[in-house]
């Protein structure tokens, strides 16, 4: 196993030396203040620098303070997340910010702890938000992180594991300059190192020089430090299954120019977004033709939830119509084929306001295709529709 450098104050020197040259003029490096470096982290994850810059800006545009998020409705919230994906983020962020302002008196806790009480932040965004809001000496550890400690340590184990992620807090801490609290937030840009800039000079390592395929090793500030002879051999991963393969039969009612969508459940995979109606099916390609009329229709009386089309969708299914697809989506651990069927049906597009007059269900609506760009509609439904 490695040893400990013993010049860790030399190794963080450098990393920050570098950093402070070449750190790349980002908006959230421009602020100290808790909720834009929150909403920043939050949508980080999972997605590029180059993607979240102007979806950053927009949202912050519109929710410019934690009071104007927690009042919103989700929905608009959802809307302004429209295209980032894994939206999941988007609602953990809303749920922290109402938990922020209705519980906290609407100011974000300086503490690593007290930060980890919000709901939807995690060991990450609490290191990051302490550290880069409020100088507070504590790591963030995303995955890039865990890849660049893998290294310096040619670290033998599975970075997911309880040890690793023991060893790699340890070791930073061990690395990070120490807390600076007089003048803090004033000195970004000289030496006068904050556990922040120290956070996020690995980040930026890890985003522009020790890349997961073919690091330059040539340019990187701590490879006199680094142990690995064969970089790409680290991070040691556990083996993962691959994502589950899932046929999606999915119905696409029209109705002049709209299209009917309803809400999802509050939990599990795309809560709360809207959908095109359908059910996940345990069966292939091939069987997948092979369905009754009856069969689609008892899958379609048991995914939608407007009733008002039963005998439609009834006659439609008796008319042998044409099965469209797959379109791919992949997520994490799951990834959908989805096939669809196309139920033109007759009738008026109910205005909201008399939605409650007519009966219909709240969480189902019709879309007209200009609503449809402004709507938290999931990438996965976006691809049927811009297929239909
Ligand atoms: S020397 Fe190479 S592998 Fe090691 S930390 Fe730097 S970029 Fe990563």
């Amino acid at each position: 196993m490695s040893p400990v450098p013993d010049d860790a104050p030399a190794l963080a020197q450098a990393l920050l030396s570098w950093y402070y040259t070449v750190k790349r003029d980002l908006p959230w490096r421009q602020t100290h203040d808790p909720y834009a470096i929150w909403v920043s982290e939050v949508m980080l994850q999972q997605t590029q620098v180059k993607t979240v810059i102007p979806y950053y800006l927009r949202f912050l545009e519109h929710f410019p303070s934690l009071n104007k998020l927690a009042q919103a409705e989700l929905e608009e919230v959802l809307s302004y997340w429209r295209g980032l994906g894994y939206y999941a983020r988007a609602r953990h962020l809303w749920e922290g910010a109402r938990h922020v302002f209705s519980r906290l008196n609407a100011e974000i806790p300086k503490t690593y702890e007290a930060l980890r009480q919000i709901p939807g932040i995690g060991e990450y965004t609490a290191g990051a938000i302490a550290s880069i809001a409020f100088g507070v000496r504590v790591p963030a550890i995303d995955g890039n992180v865990r890849r660049i400690l893998s290294r310096i340590l040619a670290w033998p184990y599975p970075i997911e594991s309880a040890l690793s992620r023991r060893e790699f807090q340890n070791r930073l801490l061990q690395w990070m300059p120490a807390s600076q609290t007089e003048g803090f937030g004033q000195t970004s840009g000289d030496l006068n190192n904050t556990p922040g800039d120290f956070n996020q000079a690995l980040m930026e390592l890890g985003a522009t020089i020790c890349l997961p395929k073919s690091p330059c090793c040539s340019a990187c500030p701590v490879s006199a430090w680094c142990q690995a002879q064969t970089p790409e051999l680290y991070p040691v991963k556990r083996a993962q299954n691959k994502p589950n393969s899932i046929i999606r039969l999915t119905f696409v009612l029209i109705r002049e120019d709209q299209i009917y969508l309803q809400k999802r459940p509050s939990k599990g995979l795309l809560a709360d977004l809207l959908e095109l109606p359908g059910c996940e099916l345990p069966l292939t390609a091939s069987t997948l033709l092979s369905l009754t009329p009856d069969d689609c229709f008892s899958l379609y009386q048991k995914t939608v939830i407007d009733r008002s089309y039963d005998r439609e969708a009834w006659e439609f299914f008796q008319s042998s119509p044409t099965l469209h697809g797959p379109a791919r989506h992949t997520f994490s651990h799951r990834h959908w084929n989805l096939y669809w069927l196309i139920l033109p049906v007759r009738g008026h597009a109910f205005p909201n306001m008399i939605r409650e007059a007519q009966n219909l269900p709240e969480s189902s609506r019709w879309l007209s295709l200009q609503e449809l760009d402004s709507a938290p509609i999931p990438t996965a439904f976006q691809k049927v529709i811009g297929a239909c």
